[in-house]
């Protein structure tokens, strides 16, 4: 560090500690009143401190002098903060307390006498004297109190200074100038880049468009569940555009104090203005834009201010002025409509999870910065991977670094990988079961699912069955779905509902009905819930082509929550008789396929509980070699 540098550290921290006493003014002030105030409520100690005082004062300054010369003193305590000598005299009792002198500003003579005399002398603290220890006693009352009316102080400061620095300001935004991302960084959300790469062009030559008298969109709504890239997007806008970028939460506008959001709003606004052409990004827009006057227990002022501010703001300036928002959200349902309205976000563009194609892209994206071995294919991983988000595929591929470097290998493979999906779909890895009943069990409700599945013609073939712990599964059967499928057939359902109840149905087949366990509760939940969405959602069971359910399942508090369901009591009780029909069916069915099939069942078994893992491939194998019965297709079709 060069010199200038430190003296400008220096400088820096002096600084620092004078702000620090400046802050600190206000409670301090509160303290001293109380200091001063409170010693004559109980300041009864003093008093008697200063009687003890004149009782020993029976020599004077000039008696000390005359009998230091004549050298009968033994040894003299100088007090400073009291100004008083302790004079012991020679020749007195042990037990006797010192004689006390007030002493003067100046005691050179003294103390030349006392040298000349060869007297012990010294100082003393006045510490442990006794007006002192009368201060500490006073003291003792005066903390608590000081304390408890500091913590008033606090709290009401707190709020004020919070009151009071609304308007100022206290950037809750964040500016970046350069985002440094680009639209290469983000991938899978095609279409969504192309409709924003029109916005890039509004930011980069706004006359394109003025010159012939066209009005720039000032808004766009980011629609799409979380993790998909929707902030990413945003800032590869920015980042393409060259322009600086703010964000704020839309969550950062809510506060306690009815009009804060509103003047942030302002805020942010002017500094974007000052800063054009610029980008807002304003995240998570539904925490503010919520439909006005909605909820249970009324609505929101605060959130109704900033809201309404905010769409004062956005007509306030032209489209032309070099400022677009974008704003992000996953519940686009609950937007206030005047938000949506044309000139202000108008343009809404889908951020959808990837598809087998899009996570395969963002895969590459995301395995540039690491060393993956050439052995591993991107493409099988992003087949193993419906479902997952980009923000999920990140973090996968940073978990299989993690594990790399944790058992020191030169680059990712596919082992890594695959550890780290099971971690990042099911949860930690457990420590493996010890041998026992319940082991075995949980080996045959495994095998159970796995093997109903691989039967079962219309079902996704299973990719791993293992005993090992994960997560809060005691043992998990993976079936990887074999290709993209938007949707899923009447046939399908009914062989995923099968295959679910596989676990269950091999508990009772080999153990017994009373010996089942609860270890299918969670498979049952999932079953009900599939074979109720068949009834009332796709319209596949005997109550016909029918949707008998909100779309929206979720109950959001602001809207028609009450008419929840808008069927008679009659058709819930047909709707739950379905239900039962087509759960109770496909639990008959998984039951036979293993009866029949109840040697290959034990076979698996003891493999399972061997190896604790069996990979696909070998299960279908040994399927293949064992199954007596092959499933007949029209079984599956009956009853409906
Ligand atoms: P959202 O705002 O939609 O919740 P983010 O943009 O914050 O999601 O995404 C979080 C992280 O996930 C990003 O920083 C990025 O690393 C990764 N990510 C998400 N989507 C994509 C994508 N489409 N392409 C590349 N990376 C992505
Ligand atoms: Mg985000
Ligand atoms: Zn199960």
């Amino acid at each position: 560090m060069t010199n200038s540098g430190k003296k400008a550290l220096i400088k820096r921290q002096s600084s620092k500690r004078v702000a620090w006493f400046g802050a600190k003014a206000l409670p301090a002030v509160g303290i001293a009143a109380s200091l001063i105030m409170l010693p004559g409520i109980f300041g009864s100690t003093p008093v008697m401190a200063q009687k003890a005082d004149n009782s020993n004062a029976s020599l004077n300054y000039g008696d000390l002098l005359k009998k230091a010369k004549a050298g009968e003193i033994q040894k003299v305590e100088l007090d400073e903060t009291e100004q008083l000598a302790r004079v012991y005299l020679k020749g007195q009792k042990d037990n006797t307390p010192p004689q006390q002198v007030r002493l003067l500003a100046q005691n050179t003579e003294l103390i030349n006498i006392l040298k000349d005399k060869n007297v012990d002398f010294g100082e003393v603290s006045s510490a442990n004297s006794r007006a002192a220890v009368g201060l500490l006693i006073n003291l003792m009352w005066i903390l608590p109190l000081g304390a408890f009316m500091l913590l008033f102080l606090r709290r009401s400061t707190n709020a004020s200074s919070q009151a009071m620095n609304f308007g100022k300001s206290k950037a809750r935004f964040q500016m970046e100038a350069k985002t440094g991302v680009k639209f290469e960084d983000v991938a899978g959300v095609e279409e969504a880049k192309e409709e924003l790469e029109e916005v890039v062009t509004f930011l980069k030559q706004p006359e394109r468009f003025t010159a012939v008298g066209a009005r720039i969109p000032k808004g766009v709504l980011l629609i799409g569940p979380p993790g998909t890239g929707k902030t990413l997007l945003a800032k590869a806008i920015a980042g393409e555009a060259g322009v600086p970028f703010f964000s704020i939460s839309g969550s950062e506008f809510v506060e306690m104090f009815v009009g804060v959001g509103a003047s942030r709003v302002r805020d942010l606004f002017k500094k974007a203005k000052d800063n054009a052409p610029c980008l807002i990004f304003i995240d998570e827009i539904d925490a503010v834009g919520r439909q006005r006057g909605a909820g249970i227990g009324g609505g929101n002022d605060e959130r109704e201010q900033t809201l309404n501010q905010l769409l004062t703001e956005m007509d306030g300036f032209e489209g032309n002025t070099g400022i677009i928002i974008i704003a992000a959200t996953n519940r686009p349902d609950v937007l206030d409509t005047a938000l949506l309205r044309p000139g202000r976000f108008d343009r809404q563009v889908m951020v959808d999870p990837p598809d087998l194609k899009g996570r395969l892209e963002i895969l590459k994206v995301h395995a540039r910065n690491k060393k993956i071995d050439p052995s591993v294919s991107l493409e099988a991983i992003a087949r193993r991977t419906p479902g997952f988000t980009g923000a999920d595929l990140a973090n996968l591929l940073n978990e299989a670094a993690i594990l790399t470097a944790r058992r020191r290998k030169e680059a990712v493979t596919i082992l890594e990988i695959d550890a780290a999906v099971d971690r990042v779909v099911a949860g930690m890895e457990g420590t493996a079961l010890v041998d026992s009943k319940s082991k075995r069990l949980i080996a045959y409700h495994e095998v159970g699912h796995a093997l109903v599945g691989t039967l079962l013609k219309d079902h996704d073939p299973v990719q791993k069955v293992t005993l090992i712990p994960r997560g809060q599964a005691l043992g998990l059967t993976w079936f990887t779905p074999n290709e993209e499928q938007g949707l899923i057939s009447r046939s399908q359902l009914k062989s995923r509902i099968t295959a679910t109840l596989g676990g269950r149905a091999a508990e009772e087949i080999v153990f017994g009905k009373p010996e089942v366990t609860t270890g299918a509760s969670n498979d049952l939940q999932h079953v009900t819930g599939m074979a109720r969405q068949m009834v009332t959602r796709f319209g596949m069971s005997e109550l016909g082509p029918l949707s008998l359910e909100n779309q929206s399942a979720e109950v959001f508090l602001g809207r028609d929550w009450m008419n929840k369901s808008d069927y008679s009591e009659e058709i819930a009780a047909k709707i739950d008789s379905q239900v039962r029909e087509i759960v109770s069916n496909s639990y008959i069915k998984a039951k036979e396929l293993l009866q029949e099939n109840r040697v290959v069942l034990e076979r698996l078994v003891d493999l399972l509980a061997e190896q604790e893992t069996i990979e696909g491939d070998l299960f279908r194998k040994i399927v293949a070699d064992n199954a007596q019965v092959q499933v007949a297709d029209e079984q599956l079709a009956a009853p409906h």
